[in-house]
């Protein structure tokens, strides 16, 4: 297949987005696939913010991300986001959700994810990424697919570009991507 897949293309973006040197933000560090993604992209030049509410989840990410320590990791909401992280970020990205193989009935809220990309937005350097994985093929995120969608499409345009991609063929509500860029004026 030539078209990327949704978490390959999550990748592309995070690779669009993150340099060396850079400080980043994994929202929602779950197993850690991201984190170590984003710490082997920022180099231990830069840095990586880690947020989970779940204390399995830290465990695991850390465990994961072992060999790097240039990563900072918060368990706390990433709604909270803006008393741990006060300098420019170039990227960051959410799983919405819940934890693989973990307590389904704790996932990610759109009450607290839009309070969260709205911190996020401000601490963006000209030109950076947030990107969200939505997954609405369960009940709760259903709900937050919309309120998420709700809030982009309404976002002002003069701030930044909002993409949306995904596979419109797939059955039962699959994964999709929204990625904002700050448009840099
Ligand atoms: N990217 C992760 C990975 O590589 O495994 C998967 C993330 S998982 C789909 C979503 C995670 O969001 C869960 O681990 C859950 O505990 C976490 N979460 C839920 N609400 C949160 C919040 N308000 N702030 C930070 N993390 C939250």
């Amino acid at each position: 297949m030539k078209l990327k897949g949704i978490l390959p293309f999550s990748k592309q973006l995070i690779d669009l987005a993150a340099a060396p040197g850079d400080t980043v933000v994994d929202a929602t560090c779950g197993n850690g696939n991201d984190t170590l993604y984003l710490a082997e992209k920022v180099t231990e030049t830069g840095h990586v913010y880690a947020f989970d509410i779940q204390e399995a989840a830290i465990q695991n990410a850390q465990l994961k991300t072992q060999d790097h320590a240039h990563i900072t990791f918060i368990q706390d909401g990433h709604e909270h986001v803006s008393q741990y992280v006060t300098e420019a970020i170039s990227c960051a990205i959410f799983n919405l959700g819940y934890l693989p193989k973990g307590d389904k009935s704790i996932t990610t809220l759109p009450e607290t994810t839009i309070t969260a990309i709205t911190e996020l937005f401000n601490l963006l350097k000209p030109g950076g990424i947030i990107i969200l994985v939505i997954y609405p093929g369960h009940a709760e995120g259903q709900i937050e697919k919309e309120a998420v969608l709700q809030f982009l499409s309404e976002f002002d345009q003069n701030l930044a570009h909002i993409i949306q991609y995904g596979f419109i063929n797939q059955k039962n509500n699959p994964p999709f991507v929204c990625a904002i860029e700050e448009s840099g004026t």
